[in-house]
């Protein structure tokens, strides 16, 4: 029987909870989350605890902030008009883009909240700093195509992006 290791493709079902056992995300009522093994598509400390895991097994998986979404660090939180954003541009708070600091660089950033004149714009992700608690149920494991092990990720029916 196969086993989770590098270069496999998992599917898995996932209730993610807080430390106060709200619900935070669900997979359930969808299809699966899919993800290459070693390729860093999901959280680090989820991906670790998937290791050697077999199709059926149910665990639960408890993730740091340090192998999750990080501790929150530098500026935290910051104004910005919305006016800074293209018109056609749909804001929603929890969205995440990326944009250019003034060196350049790509920086990744998450919309906090936002009111008719201002969007609260976080460097750090909405779960910074929370210990992730996943309830994972096994579905599929697979060996990873050649073109999904080259991309670092799956791919669909067709072996497409
Ligand atoms: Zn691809």
């Amino acid at each position: 029987m196969s086993e989770i290791a590098n270069g496999t493709v998992v599917s898995f079902h996932y209730i993610l909870t807080d430390d106060s056992g709200a619900v935070l995300d669900s997979s359930h009522g969808r299809a699966p989350m899919d993800y290459l093994h070693g390729a860093g598509n999901i959280v680090p400390g989820l991906e670790k605890q998937l290791l050697t895991h077999v199709v059926g097994d149910e665990f639960d998986a408890h993730v740091p902030p340090e192998e999750g979404y990080g501790l929150p660090q530098g500026p935290g939180p910051q104004a910005m008009p919305r006016s800074a954003f293209p018109a056609d541009f749909e804001l929603a708070a929890g969205m995440h883009f990326v944009a250019k600091d003034p060196e350049g660089n790509s920086i990744g950033l998450w919309i906090a909240s936002l009111d008719e004149e201002n969007v609260m714009v976080d460097n750090n992700h909405p779960l910074a700093g929370q210990t992730l608690h996943f309830a994972v149920k096994v579905e599929a494991i697979r060996d990873a195509t050649p073109s999904e092990l080259e991309h670092g990720h799956p791919h669909g029916p067709h072996d497409g992006c």
